[in-house]
């Protein structure tokens, strides 16, 4: 990460009415009872000014990985500081990685980036909610929404590894969902007492 330092944050220590909303290191079960920890460390994000200075790899700013809609929960839409998981710089750079890949630039949709879990698009327990998704719809002057550009595409993100996953191509698709599973970060100087 390059620009300016960014704060850190314990998500238990943050107020009850953002703890309730983000709800930091609380177990989450899916599908088939698997449980993974929800993300308990976040970058706190001034304003957007700051989220457009930040860089998180090369050709990727924070703001391009947390853009959301009125489907955000109200607090977290139109209050700063955001709060964005710390592992959304890994994410940034896998996808540094894809754009490197595909030579081209890579364009992530509203609402496709990180969204907190109590998010109207994250159901229950959603990957975007540890900030380790991305939905891509645009790459280079191509539009990812047709079966061809996807799949294209997927073949290419899943070279970049088995942690990569990619989901296939369904109907009315217009993005490609690329995650990296459930990555939560611990900045060496947090502790997890
Ligand atoms: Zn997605």
């Amino acid at each position: 990460m390059s620009g300016p330092e960014v704060e850190v944050v314990d998500g238990m220590q943050l107020p009850d009415e953002h703890r309730a909303l983000l709800r930091p290191g609380e177990p989450v079960e899916g599908k088939e009872g698997i449980v993974h920890r929800l993300p308990r460390f976040f970058f706190s994000v001034a304003s957007w000014p700051e989220a457009h200075r930040i860089k998180l790899a090369p050709h990727l700013k924070l703001s391009e990985l947390m853009m959301v809609d009125s489907c955000e929960a109200d607090l977290l839409l139109h209050q700063f500081p955001h709060y964005v998981p710390c592992a959304i710089v890994v994410l940034a750079r896998y996808l540094e990685s894809f754009r490197r890949e595909a030579d081209a630039a890579i364009f992530v949709s509203a609402n496709g980036g990180y969204r907190s879990p109590a998010h109207g698009l994250s159901g229950n327990k959603n990957v975007h909610s540890w900030a380790t998704a991305a939905d891509i719809y645009r790459v280079g002057d191509s539009y990812l929404d047709d079966e061809k550009t996807i799949a294209k595409y997927a073949a290419l993100a899943d070279s970049l590894g088995p942690q990569v996953f990619v989901k296939p191509y369904a109907e009315g698709d217009d993005h490609l969902h690329f995650d990296l599973g459930f990555i939560t970060m611990t900045p060496r100087e947090c502790s997890e007492r």
